[in-house]
């Protein structure tokens, strides 16, 4: 059905892919961009005042499944993880599958109204796949894969397989495998999840007792695996390096969700992205993230919330005011990036999103900036200021 064109404009244009556009605007025809264009080449039909048009935001890590938790189950020290990941397993142990089902639609509404319009969700049993692809929105649902014991490979196998066959060819919402993490997988599955095909992400590098486990078989998870009863040394990946080797085997893509920590033997190559969740990585009372080394090396960084087992909200844009607010030098292009387009690489979909270009898909966020002015724009959009958000996916206001 043909449109006729619509333009919007308001004070500041980012489209992520060139410079801001003081005074700039957006065309809209259907679903799709038609152009972005400088002060006044076209007439508007809407202009949105003091605001910023960006592209739709993208949580490139979250886990809609623990939307119930928020401010149940504290973060702890850097060395005393495994306390809370005790937490977050009693917690789930509280919630009924329709109790879960709630969560999740809660945790998308939230998602949605910060302006988000491609999300990476970690889901357990790939439980928000249903309500993801019912809703306005792009997304990857990674099945979440844990298992130490090697005796249940046939069953993993299986499940992976279906997984990517059931829900292959969906227009908005793509599979993907999440295996866990370094210490609740083992190596055979992290191999075998990258035969797929499909994007995969992992909790990498996110604790000193990680860290340990991985390089010397000991540390704190060793009484918390023996604890559920799934130690099983010979199971555990070799080292980060091999990891990184494993799942670059045959994955199109692996996003490495947290990277808090550096192994000394990683070996960075392209394809890799680094998922840094701003808040949760200081609630954790971690180091001083590594993102600036990684991006100085070529890995691309995106932005995720985490899950509100140990964010306050699932508002992507909120994490990067973190990460402005501590680093003001830190250049607002490549932080605007980091919340759009490089997400949007990392997740497959930037051909669809991530930027406002011609032949893109029609998804913006108006943003409501505050009243001064500076220098750089990007640092208006990165300044703590409230106001609600408005967000066009696909052409339609959602
Ligand atoms: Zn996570």
């Amino acid at each position: 059905m043909p449109t006729e064109p619509r333009n919007y404009s308001a004070r500041y244009v980012f489209p992520a892919a060139g410079p801001p556009l003081a005074g700039g605007s957006v065309t809209v025809r259907g679903d799709r961009i038609l152009s972005v264009d400088p002060a006044g080449a076209r007439p508007p039909d809407e202009y949105f005042g003091n605001a910023a048009i960006i592209p739709g935001l993208v949580n490139a890590h979250t886990h809609l499944d623990l939307s119930g938790a928020r401010g149940l189950i504290p973060p702890t020290d850097p060395h005393h993880f495994t306390d809370w990941l005790r937490g977050v397993i009693a917690y789930r142990r509280t919630r009924s599958p329709e109790q879960v089902q709630a969560d999740i639609r809660a945790g998308l509404a939230e998602c949605l109204r910060a302006g988000t319009t491609l999300i990476g969700d970690i889901a357990s049993e790939g439980a928000s796949w249903d309500t993801v692809i019912a809703s306005p929105t792009r997304a990857v649902v990674f099945l979440e894969i844990i298992g130490l014991q090697g005796w249940r490979g046939e069953e993993f196998k299986f499940a992976m397989h279906y997984w990517g066959r059931w829900h292959s060819g969906r227009a908005m919402c793509r599979p993907g495998l999440s295996p866990h993490a370094p210490y609740s997988v083992a190596d055979s599955f992290i191999r075998m999840s990258s035969g797929f095909e499909l994007p995969i992400t992992i909790h990498w590098a996110e604790t000193p007792a990680e860290m340990e486990l991985i390089a010397s078989r000991s540390g704190p998870f060793v009484d918390f695996l023996r604890g559920v009863g799934v130690w099983d040394e010979a199971e555990l990946v070799p080292s980060h390096r091999q990891l990184l080797a494993s799942i670059g085997l045959h994955a199109p893509r692996a996003i490495l969700a947290h990277a808090n920590y550096q192994p000394t033997d990683a070996m960075w190559r392209p394809g890799l992205t680094v998922a840094y969740c701003p808040r949760t990585h200081a609630a954790f009372d971690h180091p001083p993230h590594p993102f600036r080394e990684f991006l100085a090396r070529g890995v691309r960084v995106c932005l995720g919330t985490d899950s509100l087992a140990s964010n306050p909200d699932l508002d992507v844009l909120a994490e990067a005011r973190f990460v402005h607010a501590k680093y003001p030098d830190f250049p607002g292009d490549v932080l605007l990036k980091m919340v759009t387009l490089a997400g949007a690489e990392a997740l497959g979909w930037a051909d669809e999103a991530g930027s406002l270009e011609p032949g893109k898909s029609a998804d913006l966020v108006v943003v409501p900036l505050p009243d001064r002015d500076a220098a750089d724009p990007h640092e208006l959009l990165f300044a703590e200021h409230p106001g609600e958000r408005r967000a066009l996916f696909r052409g339609v206001w959602r």
